[in-house]
């Protein structure tokens, strides 16, 4: 066997350990009772440990050294780099961060879901202490380049080479164009009605619609499912095993409707990634590319431009309710009174609110603006953790000029910080900036792609997404890929043209 061929076998072992670990993730966080918790902890941390041992040992090290000798093409080359790339930073934390980290952030979110219940921010208070600093340590331990900051350290984990200086320079006049336009379409007169949105929707009727819609835009059902959970998200567990899950409201059905899309969004990109395909290895041998990062996921920005490209520009696009609006009328009685046009411009209603997961498209990313500033300070150690709520709330009333009535509507509202996820907040505008520069490029590529989706068929889209994006793995980077398939580097003007482009037009400016 070639030093390669052991080499993506040590990973797929890794990578079946992973799949493990996340399975406990997911258990947790849908059927686990709540006494089970100490006892997961304990699993989640010894996993981790596991991982990190084997992900951080002298063996997979020296395999991957003598690959670097091998005579590789350059479809091996960009593996090799890749699991270099992954070695040298898990070989930069201590064992004992790690299992700290897995286990403090097991309970640390047991605690978020109580106190984000009882809108109690005291409760969480002394666990978020623990998951800063804990982050500012892995921080510490990966170091940065000099002239950036330990937020860098984080941020790279999720986006692999940006930077908190790079973000802020996209997001800094991002953010004064998407504030222009939210307020030309506040004053506008012509604002859709909410009708359509706010009619009784009940729980299994819009899980039947919400598989309806999966089955159409191509999740494989019989390589996935669909569950609740309070905090929606998408699971790629394993070869044939994509876990998704929503959360319903009777009083306002675009939440699932469009959680479902998104999460799926996600599902089709970890479905597309070729877990369980082979790629030649350097003896013209078939080797299995599960576990290495020809099928791994490039950067969450990548996966969120999936994602927010099923969501927003095939789901809330006009022809998309051409053809939903029949079947949705059989399952909401109520949606029969409006007609496709009134639902059309309902689900592209902006108004500046509360809850970024519910939030619209022409608002989305002043969200995410919002965290990214406010944990870039946390990192930083410029914003005490008892200061956090007063601090959301001024930043808050100046982005969309709205007083947050509690906690629970405002710095509470998110999963992500309870599990030390800091830096992971502006992946999510770098996925809707490279989903809007793809969908430009998409829709020059295949002429007539919405008449397709007025009948209900979204092959030729997850055709496209399959060979341009997901075939690949990491073989580019993100930024990479986005110059492949769109010819230009990553701009934030395709994404404004098309929010100006369509939201105006909904309010008929
Ligand atoms: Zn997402």
């Amino acid at each position: 066997m070639s030093k390669y061929a052991e080499l993506c076998a040590y990973g797929r072992r890794g990578a079946t350990l992973k799949s493990i670990a996340a399975l406990l993730g997911w258990d947790q966080e849908t059927y686990m009772p709540r006494g089970g918790g100490d006892a997961r902890a304990e699993q989640m941390a010894l996993m981790a440990g596991m991982m990190h041992e084997r992900g951080t040992s002298h063996e997979l090290g020296d395999l991957i050294s003598a690959c670097e000798d091998e005579k590789l093409n350059d479809q091996q080359a960009a593996c090799v780099r890749e699991f270099r790339r992954d070695y040298d930073k898990r070989t930069k934390l201590p064992q004992s961060l790690v299992e700290e980290l897995a286990r403090t952030g097991s309970k640390a979110q047991d605690a978020w879901k109580d106190s984000r219940k009882d809108n109690d921010f005291n409760a969480f208070a002394p666990w978020l202490t623990k998951m800063v600093d804990l982050s500012r340590q892995k921080a510490q331990a990966y170091g940065f380049p000099e002239g950036g900051e330990l937020y860098d350290a984080l941020l790279d984990e999720y986006e692999p080479n940006a930077t908190a200086k790079e973000v802020e320079s996209v997001f800094t006049p991002l953010g004064k164009k998407l504030s222009a336009l939210v307020k030309e379409l506040s004053d506008s007169g012509d604002a859709p009605g909410e009708g359509p949105i706010t009619i009784h929707a009940p729980e299994d009727r819009q899980h039947a619609l919400g598989l309806h819609v999966l089955k159409a835009i191509g999740f494989d059902l019989n390589a996935g499912r669909l569950d609740i959970t309070t905090h929606p998200f998408c699971e790629g567990l394993a070869p044939g095993d994509t876990r998704l899950t929503t959360r319903y409201d009777e009083r306002y059905f675009p939440g699932a409707l469009y959680g479902t899309m998104h999460e799926a969004g996600h599902g089709i990109y970890e479905q597309g990634l070729l877990k369980g395909g082979t790629h030649e290895g350097p003896g013209g041998d078939k080797i299995e590319s599960f576990g290495t990062p020809l099928a791994d996921d490039i950067s969450l920005g990548i996966h969120e431009s999936q994602s927010r490209m099923w969501e927003n520009m095939v789901g809330r696009s006009r022809p998309f309710w051409n053809w939903i609006y029949q079947e949705a009328r059989d399952h909401f009685a109520d949606l029969g009174k409006f007609d496709e046009e009134e639902i059309y411009r309902a689900v592209n209603i902006v108004r500046p609110s509360y809850i970024r997961v519910e939030a619209d498209e022409g608002t989305y990313n002043l969200h995410v603006m919002l965290r990214f500033g406010i944990e870039r300070a946390m990192v930083a150690g410029d914003l005490s953790i008892n200061d956090l709520p007063g601090a959301w709330n001024d930043r808050f009333k100046e982005l969309f000029g709205l007083d947050v009535p509690d906690d629970k509507n405002g710095c509470l509202q998110d999963v992500h910080w309870s599990f030390g996820l800091f830096g992971y907040f502006p992946t999510y505008t770098l996925g809707n900036l490279y989903a809007a520069q793809f969908w430009q490029t998409i829709n020059k590529e295949l002429p007539g792609l919405e008449d397709d989706f007025a009948k209900g068929d979204f092959g030729r889209l997850k055709a496209w997404l399959n060979e341009n994006i997901h075939a690949h793995g990491r073989r580019f980077s993100a930024g990479e890929l986005c110059e492949r398939v769109t010819g230009r580097p990553l701009e934030s003007q395709p994404l404004m043209d098309y929010l100006s482009g369509k939201l105006r037009a909904v309010y008929r400016l």
